[in-house]
């Protein structure tokens, strides 16, 4: 290699994932990046984003703070800040039952704002590559470069391949294949292929922004317009909270049906312009409050949500994967991003620490998918189960007014313990154990 460089890395997809790898890696001069997104521009669907303390302390860490600032009245970090108002909403008089209060709050953020943040900071020597849809690699073996072939015919070269391109990865299907090839057992193969395609969690998702002012003249004393809430019921919960400075309600309406989860969806994933009427009969009899926000919303974004299966590895020699990509998980915990952000930086770490080489680049990447992977597995699972709860889905939590109105009370604030439990990790860890442990494990195996 000349000119000091070390080796080229290629990023394919330009979400979150992958605009915080390209940032933490262009810290390091001697790494080269090129990323490859599919789209004609970088773009994210208007709506918002919540970040959690965890996934802030990264942002800080490379350099962001200040703009986000700029774009939001951010919580002070650690100062105890409402999070949610949690409400029991699918009766004609709905009632609060706990105000989460945590450390530092969540960052809520336009995902348009966030995405022009992260561009901004990307150094110029990060060449970006737009229209590029990866179909597959191929993987000859070290040191001759991977191949990347692009739905327009055209290949590219790189020493390392990035798979950042969401829930229906290509990066992660050649992946797959990667691992199927060098898997002995049938049994490992016939799982392995089962394993390609992203699976249906039940749930629909149906997004919208809504401008204050609309939400106002409704009702001037709607909690939404100040106080981020989730309106919880039975099999479905509404998620609303203020962004871009309180101009905009993300509102989001969640419908589940846990006994069609594992199934195929029948329809496209992402449907923009859907039709209101298609959804509001979910919430018929709820809280007046839920019935004003229906009113608001126009043209909501129908989202049906996939998760990715558990892989045995997010890793094949020199290619990674990472974000939904890897993991894709349901959206109750806030954190797929927040997940996606973690693997970015942990990676780039690993792969400018000083001992990473042409040749070492596989042990980097196996310490990634050493303490990731089990990481963002446990992230999702704690997710399942905050969905359930949300949709009074848990057999302890089923059928509560059955109960009379005290044990009611009694076992919704029970719960609500149970969200602060599962939340916890995202307040109060912080990513910095988790990379002494991936570098120490590199460090390890590379002195083997
Ligand atoms: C309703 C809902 C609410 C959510 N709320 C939150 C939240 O509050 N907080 C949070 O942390 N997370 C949240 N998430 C999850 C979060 O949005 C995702 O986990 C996150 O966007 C994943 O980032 P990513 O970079 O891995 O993938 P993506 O953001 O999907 O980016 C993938 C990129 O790759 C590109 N691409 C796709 N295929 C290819 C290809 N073959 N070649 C090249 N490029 C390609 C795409 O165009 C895209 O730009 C939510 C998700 C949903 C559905």
């Amino acid at each position: 290699m000349t000119g000091g460089k070390k080796f080229d890395v290629a990023i394919c997809g330009g979400g979150v994932g992958g605009l915080i790898c390209a940032l933490a890696l262009s810290k390091y001069p001697d790494i080269h990046v090129d990323i490859y997104e599919a789209a004609r521009t970088f773009t994210e669907l208007g709506a918002g984003i919540g970040i959690w303390p965890r996934t802030r302390k990264i942002m800080k860490t490379l350099g962001l703070e200040e703009d986000i600032q700029r774009v939001l009245n951010a919580p002070r970090e650690g100062e105890p800040t409402p999070v949610f108002t949690y409400r029991k909403s699918d009766q004609s008089e709905g009632f609060e039952f706990f105000q989460m209060v945590t450390p530092g709050g969540l960052l809520m953020l336009h995902r348009a704002d966030f995405q022009q943040i992260l561009l901004k900071h990307i150094s110029q020597v990060v060449k970006t590559h737009t229209s590029k849809r990866l179909c597959s690699y191929s993987q000859p073996s070290s040191p001759s470069p991977i191949t990347l072939s692009f739905e327009d015919g055209s290949t590219a070269t790189c020493n390392v391949l990035i798979g950042a391109d969401g829930i229906r990865s290509s990066a992660r299907a050649s992946l797959i294949r990667d691992l199927s090839a060098r898997a002995t057992a049938t049994n490992d193969k016939v799982a392995l292929g089962r394993m390609v395609e992203p699976t249906w969690s039940g749930c629909i998702a149906w997004r919208s922004l809504i401008p204050v002012e609309k939400l106002r003249a409704a009702d001037p004393t709607h909690h939404a317009i100040t106080q981020p809430t989730q309106y919880l019921g039975k099999d479905a919960y509404i998620l609303v909270y203020p962004i871009s400075q309180g101009r905009m309600i993300n509102f989001v309406a969640f419908q589940v049906r846990h006994d069609l989860e594992g199934t195929v969806f029948p329809g496209h994933w992402v449907t923009p312009n859907g039709s209101k009427e298609d959804f509001v009969g979910a919430y018929k009899g709820w809280e007046p409050e839920v019935q004003t926000l229906l009113k608001c919303v126009e043209k909501p974004l129908r989202w049906a949500i996939h998760t990715a299966k558990h892989l045995p590895s997010l890793v094949s020699g020199r290619v990674v994967i990472i974000g939904d990509a890897a993991h894709a998980m349901t959206p109750h915990q806030g954190s797929g991003a927040g997940q996606a952000i973690e693997d970015a930086y942990l990676l780039a770490t690993l792969l400018g620490h000083p001992s990473t080489t042409l040749q070492t680049i596989p042990l980097a990447l196996s310490a990634y998918d050493a303490v990731r992977r089990p990481e963002a597995r446990r992230v999702a699972e704690i997710s399942i189960e905050n969905g359930k709860m949300f949709t009074f889905h848990l057999d302890e939590y089923q059928h509560l007014e059955r109960l009379g109105p005290e044990v009611e009370k009694e076992k919704l604030r029970e719960m609500a313990g149970r969200f602060i439990k599962n939340w916890q990790w995202s307040w109060m860890g912080e990513i910095g154990g988790d990379i002494e442990r991936a570098v120490r494990m590199f460090e390890v195996a590379v002195r083997r």
